[in-house]
């Protein structure tokens, strides 16, 4: 038995190298700009400019993060391992089940779309701050507090807008299939 059997562990390994946190912050930067990409869309739908632009925005910057993890490998010759895609996949905070954020159905209020980007926000800095807190390797520390520190900036930002979208009506409707072309 070696340790490359353990694929069939949900639960993430603890984060005890720089390989490993690279690897972490690259495919939650990635997720994260995929969403927020997604969630662009909806807010274009949504006739929501504003909202759409600030995620647009936000996508182009976890882009830009994950390119700037993948130059900082490649300058380490980190060979980055596999994760589990389950560590890092983007959860609506209403429910267990992901949502498919992509489909055209899946309309949300800027109040649901803010709500659901804090909440994985929030997990971001959650992750990287444990990381920084549990890790023995100084360098691993130092980039997880680095990281942690933008999540915090995106939750700070994330919460900024909510407040200039509270609920509205339409978000305690909560109609899981609200009728078509009524404006
Ligand atoms: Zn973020």
């Amino acid at each position: 038995m070696t340790n490359d059997d353990a694929s069939q562990t949900s639960a993430p390994a603890p984060v005890e190298s720089g390989p490993a946190l690279l690897a972490y912050a690259l495919a939650l930067e990635l997720e994260a700009s995929e969403r927020y990409a997604d969630l662009a869309e909806q807010m274009e739908t949504h006739n929501n400019p504003d909202v759409a632009e600030l995620f647009q925005k936000l996508s182009r910057i976890e882009k830009l993060h994950a390119d700037q993890v993948l130059e900082q490998a490649a300058s380490l010759s980190f060979d980055l391992p596999k994760i589990a895609a389950t560590a890092y996949q983007w959860e609506d905070p209403e429910g267990p089940e992901t949502a498919d954020f992509g489909d055209a159905h899946y309309l949300m209020t800027a109040n649901r779309a803010l709500t659901l980007a804090l909440h994985n926000e929030q997990r971001a800095f959650q992750f990287f701050s444990r990381i920084a807190a549990e890790a023995t390797d100084n360098d691993v520390v130092v980039l997880a507090k680095e990281m942690a520190t933008e999540e915090e900036e995106h939750v700070e930002l994330m919460e900024e807008w909510l407040a200039k979208f509270p609920p509205t009506d339409e978000d305690r409707a909560d109609d899981p299939d609200p009728p078509v072309g009524v404006d």
